[in-house]
């Protein structure tokens, strides 16, 4: 199919032209239609499979007649992230470029003045993060009565960072005479509730299967001994040729530690995460976009969204927790009719991630060894991602978590927390044991033992790792010989 037989104007099909795309995706193809016709759209796809272009065309499309009102916007797309929606409203000026359109971005972290300033005037679309769109709604600056057309960009992000709740409230504040889009690249139950709430009679689009990783996508899991991982990484930089990859650890504090370590190996590198204010994150972005650095390390959260151009791979660094997080990592590269390759380090005791990733995306990781992971002494003692066992007590440090209860407001207004998932693991027993090559099983869910547990963070309080100071200072020898005596008498 080409895209001039998608009754879109020509000044769109121009765009699309000088945008390099010959013809439209399947997603596209699909959803482009459909949402012509003004019904709603459920669209099952991930990142990679051209499904901004398959709402925002049609959006434009549709926009291209009629007028705004003042802070009165027409459309409005919700995304998850910042950089969502910073990727999203630059499509939108791309394809709507020779169109007099107009838009608003309300995200967190970025001078919000002339973003109020157009919103006064009125915008055509205002693209937004929930937890900032609240805010400028509560405030006042933006009424949403005037929105017929919504689009809720990767739904089951938004479940995961908590933000459904937000979601719902905005839903309730637009007419009930709208158009509703709603994308996901997966479909957990609660995005399932979300979309039979807000859809009416919805055309159900899939890009492909649900959970699966791209075919082009070739994937490699190699197991890595305790305090060898970062040595490890190396190897497999160097064996693998890899001179420019997205590099995944799980926790925003290991981000910036393995940041450091890849430069002092000699290799150039940029780190991404929700602790970095936007315009770090921007400038950390533009470097490994513009290929000044090899190496981008980071967050979920952070580079949920991301769109670079000729990725030709990705690293995690750390194992995903949730098998989810597996398929949106590794759709980073592979895009576009690209070729892609994965690499993901696990230790042998992470197992049920593995094979948590291989049941959701219907085959198992092949295996691939890489020299490097014995047990001999580390020279990265203290490294990222090296924990071997991370109880759920550390959640407050992953990027996409949030303390239990409400959700912080501050973290709402980033589009960077995240509510711990019911996929996350229960507690620390997550000692699974090395089965040879072709990987891992449980262990038996025994009570951990002292020893199992000092490989933890958590501090134990009383006679465990937590030695109180008093105990640590000399004891001046007579008075040790002293108490030595008394024992031997008692
Ligand atoms: P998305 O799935 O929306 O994140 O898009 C992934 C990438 O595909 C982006 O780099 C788009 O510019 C690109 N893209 C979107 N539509 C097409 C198309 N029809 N042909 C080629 N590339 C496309």
């Amino acid at each position: 199919m080409k895209f001039s037989e998608l009754a879109l104007r020509g000044e769109i099909l121009k765009a699309v032209d000088e945008a390099g795309y010959q013809e439209p995706t399947p997603i596209q193809e699909q959803a482009i239609p459909a949402i012509l016709t003004g019904g709603d759209v459920l669209g099952i796809a991930q990142t990679g499979t051209g499904k901004t272009a398959a709402f925002v065309l049609p959006m434009i499309e549709r926009l291209a007649s009629g007028q705004s009102k003042a802070r009165m916007p027409r459309s409005l797309i919700l995304s998850p992230t910042r950089e969502l929606a910073t990727q999203t409203a630059e499509y939108f000026e791309t394809y709507g470029r020779y169109l007099k359109l107009s838009m608003a971005l309300l995200i967190g972290g970025v001078g919000m003045d002339e973003q109020w300033k157009k919103l006064e005037r009125g915008v055509d679309v205002l693209i937004a993060t929930p937890g900032r769109l609240l805010d400028q709604f509560e405030r006042g600056k933006v009424l949403l009565g005037g929105v017929s057309s919504l689009v809720i960009d990767e739904a089951d992000r938004m479940l995961d960072m908590g933000f459904i709740p937000d979601v719902e409230r905005i839903v309730t504040l637009i007419s009930k005479r709208r158009q509703t889009l709603l994308f996901s690249a997966t479909m957990p139950p609660e995005v399932r509730r979300l979309a039979d709430s807000f859809l009416i009679d919805p055309v159900t689009l899939q890009a492909s299967p649900p959970s699966t990783t791209g075919e082009r996508i070739a994937d490699h899991l190699t197991i890595v001994k305790p305090r060898q991982k970062f040595k490890v990484l190396k190897q497999l930089i160097d064996s693998q040729d890899v001179d420019k990859a997205i590099i995944f650890c799980n926790r925003k504090r290991d981000v910036s530690v393995l940041r450091r370590q890849l430069e002092r190996a000699g290799h150039s590198a940029r780190d991404i995460h929700g602790d970095l204010d936007q315009s770090q994150r921007t400038q950390s972005l533009d470097a490994f976009k513009d290929g000044d650095v090899n190496f981008l390390v980071a967050t979920d959260v952070a580079a949920r969204g991301i769109d670079i151009a000729m990725l030709p791979c990705v690293i995690n660094y750390d194992v995903p927790t949730q098998a989810e997080d597996y398929v949106h990592r590794i759709g980073r590269t592979g895009r576009a009719g690209q070729e892609g390759r994965a690499f993901t380090l696990a230790f042998g005791d992470e197992g049920k991630f593995i094979d948590a990733i291989a049941k959701l995306t219907g085959k198992p990781i092949p295996m691939l060894d890489i020299v490097g992971g014995s047990e001999s002494r580390s020279e990265d003692e203290g490294n990222a991602g090296e924990s071997r066992q991370r109880p759920s007590s550390e959640a407050g440090d992953r990027d996409e978590k949030r303390p239990s209860g409400r959700r912080r407001r501050s973290a709402k207004k980033d589009g960077e927390g995240k509510a711990p998932s019911k996929h996350e693991p229960a507690n620390d027993d997550r000692s699974m044991v090395s089965e040879g090559r072709s990987g891992l099983r449980p262990a038996s869910r025994s009570k951990p033992t002292r020893s199992r547990q000092r490989e933890t963070d958590n501090p134990v309080v009383g006679m465990g790792d937590h030695v109180p100071l008093f105990m640590q200072r000399p004891v001046p020898i007579q008075r040790a010989v002293a108490a030595q005596r008394k024992v031997g008498e008692a």
